[in-house]
């Protein structure tokens, strides 16, 4: 067993500060038991935890870390950044420039705004819509996960799934039965919420590939329903790319399906690993956005300088080239991870677009929630911690997805399956 003491010893002492001894719930490996691993540093594709143990990392802080751990651009252009000033609460040439390069790679962002976080990015989106379209209510997907704001918290995925929560205590009723939910990738129960209500919902919010519940494909009948039935009503389509911006494709899941929605939320990699969110989307909604219209959203920190600085340095080292590699590197772990199962007999489903990948020990087909619901989760636990064991840092979750970084070597591409295997041995012994 790897030693773990100094991690054991900082989790109880967080455990006085934090609820659960953690800033975000998922992060406590509560659901796959034993405690979580405390970090001293990145590099590249591996972390060192505070025991210095050393493992190859596919969480990649839940998705931003695209070029890996203290990419030393990235670290170069911060440190230059830094040393002109944290904030000024003014406007800077930084925010146009990653705004620019932002449009350059989805151009449905006409226009956009700089916040702090995916939840502030879809919940600014929210608000927008239903002051464009004078509508209350909002459609989302049981197992999608737009963030913690009120509206969204209902029927979500991620840690709320995690955790078997339906919809979180504080979330007033009301704004509840503003948020209408139907399942992912289910044409006929979309359309039947549209015949009822149509002219009274102000958006769909979607993850087009929904990464919230592992990795789910849209479907591109669903997608283009979404697209199809939003344009008759007159209600906004919103894609939640804050993960799959980037992340499935270079120029994002909507150029992937070649669909436009009206607007798009980005986060994660958007700002290379530090605080960044962007909303935004047609000219003639965000024109409605204060100060040029009367739609309220502001922020201290949005368009900070070292978030776009982050965001900058990042995206002007992504190609499509790159995308191709770390695809093909992402196709090669999948097959190795289906061929360990397989030897091994246990049912596994493995999805994987572009640079993010998650499995299930399932029967399949897995298409939706409920699909995903009946994985074996204790399966799950047994081999997450397995893995941990060689060396090998995933999501601790059936409900989260793993990420490939630009870092990612071959050979540890073949350490990682050698390390699936092992695991696939350790996991059934015990
Ligand atoms: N939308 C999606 C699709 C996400 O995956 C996430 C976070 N995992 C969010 C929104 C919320 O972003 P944040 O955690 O930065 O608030």
């Amino acid at each position: 067993m790897k030693p773990i003491e100094k991690s054991q010893q900082a989790f109880k002492e967080a455990s006085n500060y934090f609820p659960g001894g953690v800033n975000s719930p998922v992060r406590a490996f509560k659901n796959v038991g034993g405690d979580p691993l405390f970090i001293k540093k990145g590099a590249g594709s591996h972390i060192f935890d505070i025991d210095g143990n050393e493992y190859i990392d596919y969480v990649l802080s839940w998705g931003p870390l695209i070029l890996g751990h203290a990419d030393p651009k990235v670290v170069s252009d911060l440190q230059a950044a830094v040393s002109n000033g944290t904030s000024y609460g003014a406007p800077t040439l930084l925010e146009t420039e990653l705004a620019k390069k932002i449009q350059s790679i989805v151009p449905s962002m006409e226009m956009m705004r700089m916040v702090s976080s995916g939840t502030e990015a879809t919940m600014s989106a929210i608000r927008v819509a239903r002051g464009v379209t004078k509508r209350d209510k909002i459609v989302k997907f049981v197992g999608n996960y737009h963030g913690h704001s009120d509206s969204l918290l209902v029927d979500a995925g991620s840690g709320v799934a995690t955790f078997d929560i339906n919809t979180s205590p504080g979330v007033p009723k009301s704004l509840a039965y503003d948020t209408l939910t139907s399942p992912y990738n289910d044409v006929d129960t979309i359309k039947q919420i549209f015949e009822k209500h149509g002219d009274e919902i102000a958006c769909i919010i979607v993850e087009p590939v929904a990464g919230n519940m592992g990795v789910i494909p849209g479907t591109k009948e669903f997608l283009q329903t979404l697209r199809d039935l939003t344009k008759q009503s007159g209600s906004i389509l919103i894609f939640d790319e804050v993960m799959s911006g980037f992340r499935a494709a270079y120029h994002g899941a909507q150029n992937l399906y070649g669909i436009k929605p009206d607007m798009t939320t980005l986060g994660k990699v958007v700002g290379g690993g530090l605080p960044v969110g962007v909303f935004g989307g047609r000219r003639d909604i965000m024109e409605q956005v204060a100060p040029s219209g009367p739609i309220y959203h502001a922020g201290t920190l949005s368009g900070n300088p070292l978030a776009m600085t982050g965001g900058i340095s990042t995206l002007n080292q992504l190609s499509p080239e790159l995308y191709d590699q770390m695809t093909a590197k992402v196709d090669r772990l999948a097959k190795g991870i289906a061929d360990a199962a397989q030897a091994h007999n246990v049912p596994v489903v493995v999805h994987h677009v572009g640079t993010m990948w998650s499995y299930f020990f399932n029967q399949g087909p897995v298409n939706n929630f409920a699909d995903v619901q009946k994985s074996d989760m204790d399966f799950f636990a047994k081999f997450f911690r397995a893995l941990l064991e060689n060396g090998i840092y995933t999501a601790p979750s059936e409900y989260e997805t793993n990420f490939m970084s630009s870092k990612h070597t071959d050979a540890e591409i073949d350490q990682t399956i050698a390390a699936f295997n092992q695991a696939f041995d350790d996991a059934l012994k015990g």
